[in-house]
């Protein structure tokens, strides 16, 4: 059986063995855990995996690409692939006959952004992922404030998980190659109760919005009719700044501001 690699569905195999061998030791599979693989392609993840944890759960869009994996992995372990676009995934539903899922994958980076937001939604059943991506999307993720990559992603993301980098890969490390750097990140749910779950998402979405809306424009120029600059200062920010300076922790004080503000 062969297959070849469609571009529609962001199919770039990876066939660097020691990068592939160092990320599943880092992953530390154990077969105890619920695992799912997120767009499994030719198994290039998928057959190392099932020999460290020997059950395998993965989400692949693509239906040719089913039975040659079923075929494939038969000698390492047990596969269940479900067929199926893992945007309309319900990773809620499929954790209540599991315990937290351990997610893994080389994504399709034409659609990494939404499904990052569809995993920050169902973080309760998540216990943690590692991610191939676009390096700009993974710098994205893993920017300090002060930096040009800090933006509306970054503080999302760090506001739900702690997120840490652990390779940048190049594009010959895959076939065919992709025209970008890619890296592969850890990200790990932050625990409820903690300072950082004190507010609501669809508050903080509402601030970020408005606050990166223009990014040469300083906070209080952007978030004008939202806050007075005294308020801003009132926080403990400088409403000079610009709104990449800032980090999380800054935008969940002034998240809570809004919240003071609406009541
Ligand atoms: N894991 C394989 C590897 O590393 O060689 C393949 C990675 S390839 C970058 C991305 C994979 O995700 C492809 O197998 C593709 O068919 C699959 N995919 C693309 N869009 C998807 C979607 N919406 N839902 C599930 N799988 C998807």
């Amino acid at each position: 059986m062969t297959h070849k690699a469609r571009k529609r569905f962001g199919q770039h195999f990876l066939n660097d063995t020691v990068l592939i061998n160092e990320t599943i030791k880092r992953f530390a599979p154990q077969s105890d855990e619920c695992i799912v693989e997120i767009g499994p392609g030719q198994g290039a993840l998928t057959y190392p995996l099932l020999n460290a944890c020997t059950h395998l759960h993965a989400i692949e869009i693509d239906r040719d690409l089913v039975p040659i994996l079923q075929e494939r992995s038969k000698k390492h372990g047990q596969l269940t692939v479900h067929q199926q676009d893992v945007l309309t995934f319900d990773f809620h539903a499929f954790a209540q006959a599991h315990t937290r899922l351990r997610l893994i994958g080389n994504l399709p980076y034409n659609i990494s952004s939404p499904l990052l937001f569809h995993l920050f939604s169902a973080l309760d059943d998540i216990q943690d992922m590692v991610f191939m991506l676009q390096k700009e999307v993974a710098d994205r993720l893993c920017a300090e404030p002060g930096t040009k990559s800090n933006g509306r992603l970054s503080i999302m993301a760090q506001y739900h998980c702690q997120i840490d980098h652990w390779f940048t890969v190049p594009p010959e490390s895959f076939d065919p190659p992709p025209k970008v750097d890619s890296a592969i990140i850890r990200l790990r749910p932050r625990q409820k109760g903690n300072d950082f779950s004190i507010i609501d998402t669809a508050d903080l979405n509402t601030v970020l919005l408005k606050a990166f809306a223009t990014r040469r424009k300083t906070l209080q120029n952007n978030l004008k009719g939202m806050f007075s600059a005294e308020q801003i200062i009132a926080a403990g920010i400088d409403p000079s700044t610009r709104p990449e300076t800032l980090g999380v922790a800054a935008y969940i004080k002034l998240t809570q501001l809004y919240r003071e503000s609406l009541s």
